[in-house]
């Protein structure tokens, strides 16, 4: 059991001003693994009063320095690394093995990134005779999910410390056990006290402390658009810089000069990745019409053979929302390829559910239009390419896509008219050193590579 009283700040860990605490549950047994404390205002005001002070020192200290403790921090992660993905089994439910290569390994491949970057990036340049000039915001809240409780906070502080800004992170309370984690690493690698702060809590309670408060100069949020909303709402009060990371609906259009297989099981795999409990999950599948029931074998074959590549959602709510959505898909028409609601046979135990294939979805369904945050896919027929892009735009949302085809040049023309951040052709992976963030209601931040770095940085020109 890992029992936690206290909050991080001023680089010690300190008894929490609140006496209520938050239970954490592991979702394969759903048994109670640890506890954390449900912080206080009184918590957030100590954590951005030390974030402050350190800012003053922090801020002016040099590059080199800042990245000493990048590397320390990659060296301890890599050392850690099958504690911290077991950590991560335990309070998320993602398999060990994915744990360690994608919650442990993708946050260590970000940091050497960054690493690389600071030797290359322009932090200052002569314009004119002006000489502008890049400069630490200041102290950032960062508030964070828990679908990758690791990535997501180090997305935002590896960029976010190499600029010279110190940090208050208010992590999930779903999986605040990481984030813990993460403090006392970053506790034993000797970073400065005041730089990284951590408040555990609920999103109403620290995260709003966190968003209004008025020595905050940034919030850097990633979640559901909901509370991105509220938490753009609350910070508007101080004009403080927000920094948006949200939800998304993502179409993955398979071309009519596709090969099947291999778009198919593209599809599908990245779709389920972490038991599609990803902002980038590409849940709605747009098929040439009259390639539906080939894809749809194809898919239900696929989603068949899953098994224990797919773990549980990650809780009790999760699983209850995902329920909902499919029986939502039923009784708005939609056909059950494969899946559907309840647990799936030998699991009676976990939030586990059925991987899901729904055809016979139309754009304007429920279940197409609102993320489910689950392993379930809708399979929507298009008439032509023109038909397909305006299905594809047809959401409020704009994070990710992708477009599978034969021809790559076509694949781009189609990427290029769809409006979203990232569209991923021909099942081409993730890119570090690309700019991640979302269109439209996905939000208006972007992380990794340079253009995470550029959020918590502001721009000054010294005119000589
Ligand atoms: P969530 O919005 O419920 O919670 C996210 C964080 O916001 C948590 O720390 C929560 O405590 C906090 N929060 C909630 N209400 C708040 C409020 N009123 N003020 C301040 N903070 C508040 O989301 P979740 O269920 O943890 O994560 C799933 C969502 O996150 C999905 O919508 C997913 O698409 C999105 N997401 C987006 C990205 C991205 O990069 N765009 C990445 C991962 C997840």
């Amino acid at each position: 059991m890992k029992t936690y009283d206290t909050i991080y700040a001023d680089g010690a860990f300190i008894p929490s001003e609140s006496t209520g605490t938050i239970e954490v549950r592991n979702p394969v047994t759903e048994q109670v693994i640890g506890s954390v404390p449900e912080g206080s205002s009184a918590d957030v005001d100590k954590a951005v009063a030390a974030a402050r002070k350190a800012f003053e020192t922090w801020g002016q200290s040099n590059v080199e320095d800042r990245v000493k403790y990048l590397t320390l921090l990659n060296e301890q992660l890599m050392g850690r690394m099958n504690e911290l993905a077991s950590l991560i089994t335990e309070e998320l439910g993602m398999p060990e093995n994915l744990s360690q290569m994608i919650q442990v390994g993708l946050p260590m491949g970000m940091i050497s990134n960054y690493v690389e970057i600071a030797d290359r990036f322009e932090w200052e340049a002569d314009l004119n005779g002006s000489l502008v000039v890049k400069e630490p915001i200041g102290v950032v809240g960062a508030i964070t999910p828990w679908n990758f409780p690791l990535h997501q906070i180090t997305c935002k502080i590896i960029p976010g410390l190499l600029a010279g800004c110190t940090f208050v992170v208010k992590p999930s309370e779903v999986t605040p056990l990481t984030a813990y984690f993460l403090a006392e690493v970053l506790n034993d690698i000797g970073l400065p006290p005041g730089v990284f702060n951590l408040v555990s809590g609920t999103g109403p309670v620290v995260g709003e402390a966190l968003a209004a408060h008025p020595d905050v100069d940034m919030i850097s949020f990633t979640g559901s658009t909901a509370a991105g909303r509220r938490v753009s709402e609350v910070a508007s009060k101080t004009v403080k810089r927000v920094a948006l990371e949200l939800g998304g609906k993502s179409p993955y259009v398979i071309l009519d000069d596709a090969p099947i297989d291999e778009a198919v099981t593209a599809g599908i795999g990245q779709c389920y990745l972490n038991s599609g409990q990803a902002c980038v999950a590409w849940s709605r599948m747009l098929v040439p019409q009259d390639k539906v029931d080939e894809v749809a074998a194809k898919a239900k074959e696929i989603a068949e053979g899953y098994g224990a590549m797919l773990g549980p959602l990650v809780s009790q709510t999760q699983w209850d929302r995902v329920q909902g959505y499919l029986n939502l898909g039923i009784e708005e028409g939609a056909e059950v390829v494969t899946g559907g609601p309840g647990k799936p046979e030998g699991h009676e135990t976990g939030y586990f559910v059925k991987p899901t294939i729904f055809k016979g979805v139309t754009n304007d369904m429920t279940i197409a239009q609102e993320e489910i945050f689950g392993p379930v896919i809708s399979i929507i027929g298009y008439d032509d390419d023109d038909d397909a892009i305006r299905i594809a735009n047809d959401t409020i949302y704009g994070l990710h896509a992708g477009v599978y085809g034969g021809d790559v040049e076509r694949a781009k023309k189609v990427a290029r008219r769809i409006r979203a951040g990232n569209v991923d052709i021909n099942g081409q992976k993730a890119n570090l050193s690309a700019p991640f963030g979302g269109y439209k209601q996905s939000g208006n931040g972007r992380e990794w590579g340079t253009y995470g770095l550029e959020e918590y940085l502001e721009v000054k020109a010294l005119n000589l």
